[in-house]
């Protein structure tokens, strides 16, 4: 662990929160700039509602959402819409801060005037969502899935699952929601870090009871219960390549902000943690990703009042040091080096603190030799993937095996590309972001300006008579004072991919009037394509 930093460059680096290093010029960073900004709840809503604008079906596994305060007038009508037309409609809501986790600040209502307004802007940022009142239930509590995903590559695209995830369990019995019960969080929130207080929580160190378990022993269950387990597994592969899919357009605009094509800079990877809730009917729905998800793998105990021991936690192990092993596995930069070269090489690993610091975290302070030793052991077990023999290689004769022959088969399966046919037909918004970073011009800027939305489109000669350059200009003026009203920080003006994309879907509307939107989308995004390719041409023919 380096806290200050190092001076010689790494082959990876593993920062503790975010991407924030802007001095690593090589190597493999394991935080993508932007990720968590992109996951946030207010983020993550609305690239959702675009997908869902675009594809509602394709998107329904994401519970209908408000971005407050901007939408609670809209809200407010909807709900009402509904409710004039299905009068029997009598849902609940759940009412989540942007900037919180673990459950803080989240609460349930039944009526949009329930909402509380209190604080300021910053601080009444929120999402609220259609509760979902049927969840599955095992053991009669309700319990949601934390499933590890590494995005291993933005471009090209490449995503892998773990096999196996963490179910973390309700500590009070689940009944619907009623005004009587909304204020119950040990019976409507999963999270651990508010059950552990309960007093019914239970710690066990098998992976098949207790209130932590493992996703795979949930699978096992509803099999003997006649479950498709193999339908649910696809339908969530399904899940988290739509949302990534979804994420991806803003990811890379922070991307090439970050680190510009052309110049040296690392290569990204990250864990991403997706809690999905398994509907009744076993619907998967996501509810949120995390960025920077818990790699604890022990829990705090507390033996006597005020006195705290961290003890292992045998589920948290068994999917944590897999997912860490194999994505240290698949980013090894000896792989392709050896493969590259025949020759070999000695691996460097920069660690920051605070995320694998976990796995230590404790050592020292533990009293108990058996726990220590566990932890070590832990360690070691870790550590295997990045041993590397000095002068081993595959490739020459009679060299010693791989060290890879020792380790467990793969715990991180790929689902992207493996299966990019079925879903290259989403990635609309992804191509309207290429456009924006095209016309981005300046390097290091997420915005763009009054002049580079002209080019944009005289370039790809969208306007006409019906369109003049001024109506072009009031259209930037409109659209990119309401978002930058909407924005939190204020860091940059000029307008964000979010208002392009608004902005790009009017022109849609405006020039194929009648088709549904996502033809709309993707006719625009053909002609402007056509006219970039078409004048590319023309300039290297002329140049
Ligand atoms: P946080 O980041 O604060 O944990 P989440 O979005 O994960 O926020 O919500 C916290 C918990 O609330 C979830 O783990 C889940 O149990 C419950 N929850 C969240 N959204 C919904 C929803 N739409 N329907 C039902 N339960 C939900």
């Amino acid at each position: 662990q380096f806290p200050f930093g190092r001076r010689l460059p790494c082959d990876i680096y593993w920062h503790g929160v975010s991407f924030h290093d802007n001095i690593i010029f090589s190597g493999q960073v394991n935080k993508f700039p932007g990720m968590m900004e992109t996951v946030r709840k207010i983020t993550l809503s609305r690239a959702m509602r675009t997908m869902q604008d675009l594809f509602p079906l394709e998107y329904n596994f994401y519970p209908r959402s408000w971005i407050l305060p901007e939408e609670l007038p809209l809200f407010v009508a909807e709900v009402r819409m509904m409710k004039d037309s299905n009068p029997s409609w009598k849902p609940t809501f759940i009412v989540k801060p942007d900037g919180g986790c673990q459950g803080d600040g989240i609460y349930l209502i039944k009526d949009p005037s329930d909402i509380r307004l209190t604080g300021s802007i910053q601080s009444r940022a929120a999402v609220v969502q259609e509760y979902i009142c049927k969840p599955l239930l095992v053991d009669k509590l309700k319990f949601d899935i934390r499933l590890y995903v590494l995005l291993k590559s933005l471009e090209p695209l490449e995503i892998y699952i773990a096999k196996d995830g963490l179910s973390r369990f309700c500590t009070e019995p689940y009944q619907e929601p009623t005004l009587k019960n909304l204020h119950q969080v040990f019976m409507h929130l999963t999270n651990y870090s508010l059950n552990i207080h309960s007093g019914n929580f239970i710690h066990s160190d098998s992976v098949n009871t207790g209130s932590k378990r493992t996703f795979s022993s949930i699978l096992c269950r509803l099999s003997s219960r006649g479950a498709d387990v193999k339908k649910l597994w696809s339908d969530i592969i399904s899940l988290v390549i739509k949302t990534i899919i979804a994420l991806t357009p803003e990811l890379k605009v922070y991307y090439q902000s970050d680190i510009p094509a052309g110049k040296p800079g690392p290569t990204c990877f990250q864990i991403l943690g997706f809690d999905i809730l398994l509907m009744k009917n076993l619907k998967p729905m996501l509810l949120e990703v995390n960025a920077n998800p818990s790699m604890r793998i022990e829990h705090e105990q507390e033996l006597s009042p005020g006195v705290f021991e961290n003890v292992p936690s045998p589920v948290d192990e068994e999917v944590k040091v897999a997912v860490i092993r194999d994505t240290l596995r698949l980013v090894d930069p000896l792989k392709k080096k050896r493969k590259d070269t025949h020759l070999s090489f000695h691996t460097y690993l920069l660690i920051f603190p605070t995320q694998l610091q976990s796995l230590h975290a404790g050592i020292a302070s533990m009293k108990d030799k058996q726990h220590k030793h566990h932890s070590l052991k832990l360690s070691l077990k870790l550590c295997q993937s990045l041993e590397q023999v000095p002068g081993a290689s595959e490739e020459l004769p009679d060299a010693p095996p791989s060290p890879e022959a020792a380790l467990p088969s793969l715990c991180l399966k790929q689902v992207f590309p493996k299966y990019a046919k079925q879903f290259s037909y989403l990635r609309l918004v992804d191509r309207v972001a290429a456009l924006f970073i095209h016309f981005l011009g300046v390097k290091g800027t997420t915005k763009l300006g009054p002049t580079g939305f002209r080019t944009f489109i005289r370039n790809c000669k969208l306007s006409n008579s019906n369109f003049s350059m001024a109506a072009v200009d009031i259209l930037y003026i409109d659209i990119t004072r309401r978002w930058n009203s909407m924005a939190i920080d204020h860091k940059e003006s000029g307008m964000c991919l979010q208002a392009f994309v608004e902005a790009f879907f009017c022109l849609a509307q405006k020039k194929y009037k009648s088709l549904p939107l996502h033809e709309q989308v993707a006719s625009l995004i053909e002609l402007c394509e056509c006219r970039l390719a078409a004048l590319h041409g023309k300039r290297l023919l002329w140049g």
